[in-house]
């Protein structure tokens, strides 16, 4: 028989949007509960190893990181690069990102849920979530292996994949093609110090051995993930020559291919590139990295307009500071840049059900089409969305104001 809960808050989820969703409706003053698949937190960040935390500074030439984020999200970073021991790189096109260690990222994420008393429920996952009128009433879940209903005032979809607007059939924003996915691998005895230079040997030979047609035009999608070399240790990520459907078993076969392309191209690096000849694979991402997943309806649809003019708005929960990144199956990222030193917004209503009133969405699953989502999905806008909807959740959950709510996030966050 299920165990029957009772809460305030469901959050769904517990990658970077998850995390800062359920410390936001705590520190609100309600009761949270935070269910997670994994035996872990951190999402992407940490199952799929992205590396770095990007949209957390002010787009800009300058040398040195301006945050465009303030409270939690900025927070949060300062944190992470503490206890990771790193600092924020920047490149010639004017992004600023920071790098983090995979552990730090659980460790500063788990510590936050345990100081704010949230109940976490690891290796579980969502069944149904039951509806009344236009509210969510009760989600079902497995629960480490038992089954449990949890009454809840409000819930925030953090999952990723718009999983409880699937569950609840609502209307999905799906894409027709969806961004490559990457894997990310670790490859320790690399015999070069310098990132820069490695990157350079890197694309030189292989781009060599695609011209001789010793290797497939898809062995250019290798790239370098930044501020990973150290102690001749450095993390690759490779765009895996296979589209995302969400058909029954492509996550399947996309990892399949993967690992068959992380085993060719270490072999090949061992026997052909100087820097590599006394390499091994260390270690290989747990999770395929599917960037972009299907979204929420909400009562705002973020579009490339908002982003590229840079767009404000007076229900503003969250700055945004990072360019459209393009990538698709058969080629290397493409950048659509907005105004330097500038920045978008996001509006609150990109994070909450235009049908369910209790239902809001935090990260990679906001309510943006497919050109906003390839910029707001990075994890500086995550932890922004995040925080934002657990303060929305909460204030619903405990009757108060959502005009109240933003007019708080505003104040504290922006
Ligand atoms: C290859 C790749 C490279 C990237 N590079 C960068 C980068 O350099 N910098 C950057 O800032 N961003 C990067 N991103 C984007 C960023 O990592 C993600 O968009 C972001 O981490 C998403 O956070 P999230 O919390 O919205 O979702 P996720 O991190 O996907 O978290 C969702 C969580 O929900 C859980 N979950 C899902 N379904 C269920 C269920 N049914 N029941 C229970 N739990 C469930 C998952 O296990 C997961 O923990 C990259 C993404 C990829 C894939």
């Amino acid at each position: 028989m299920d165990t029957i809960q009772h809460t305030d808050v469901v959050v769904l989820g517990g990658g970077s949007a998850g995390v800062a969703a359920a410390v936001a409706a705590a520190r609100k003053g309600s009761r949270v509960i935070l269910i997670e698949r994994n035996a872990y937190l951190g999402g992407k960040a940490t199952a799929a190893e992205v590396g770095t935390v990007c949209g957390l500074y002010q787009f800009s030439k300058k040398e040195n990181p301006e945050f465009i984020v303030k409270g939690f999200a900025k927070t949060f970073a300062e944190a992470l690069q503490q206890r990771s021991n790193t600092k924020p790189l920047h490149n010639l096109d004017g992004l600023h990102y920071l790098p983090y260690s995979i552990e730090a990222f659980k460790q500063v994420s788990l510590d936050l849920l345990h100081d704010h008393k949230v109940t976490v429920y690891f290796n579980s996952v969502l069944k149904t979530v039951q509806t009344e009128k236009e509210k969510i009433i009760s989600v079902a879940a497995i629960a480490d292996g038992n089954p449990v209903t949890i009454h809840v005032r409000s819930i925030i979809d953090c999952s990723g994949d718009s999983i409880i607007s699937q569950a609840a059939n609502l209307p999905l924003l799906k894409s027709e093609h969806y961004q490559a996915a990457a894997q990310v691998f670790t490859i320790e005895g690399v015999d070069e110090d310098n990132e820069a230079r490695l990157g350079m040997i890197l694309m030189k030979s292989l781009r060599q051995a695609i011209e001789q047609d010793k290797l497939a035009d898809f062995y250019d999608r290798v790239y370098i993930v930044q501020g990973s070399l150290k102690n001749n240790s450095v993390s690759l990520k490779v765009g895996i020559p296979l589209p995302v459907t969400y058909a029954p078993g492509n996550l399947q076969e996309l990892k399949t291919v993967a690992l068959s392309f992380v085993e060719n191209l270490s072999q090949f690096l061992i026997a052909h590139v100087d820097a590599f000849k006394n390499a091994q694979i260390k270690h290989i991402a747990p999770e395929v990295g599917i960037r972009i997943g299907q979204r929420s309806t909400g009562k705002y649809l973020l579009d490339e307009d908002d982003v590229l003019n840079c767009r404000k708005f007076d229900d503003a929960i969250a700055n945004a500071s990072w360019p459209m990144e393009i990538w698709e199956q058969n080629r290397r990222v493409k950048m659509r840049f907005f105004k330097m030193e500038d920045h978008y917004q996001i509006p609150a209503g990109c994070l909450q059900s235009n049908s369910i009133d209790n239902l809001f969405f935090a990260g990679r699953n906001i309510s943006a089409t497919d050109a906003a989502i390839a910029s707001a999905r990075v994890m500086g806008i995550c932890l922004q969305t995040g925080y934002a909807a657990g303060c929305l959740a909460a204030a619903a959950a405990l009757q108060h104001s959502l005009t109240d709510a933003v007019k708080a996030i505003q104040n504290g966050q922006l």
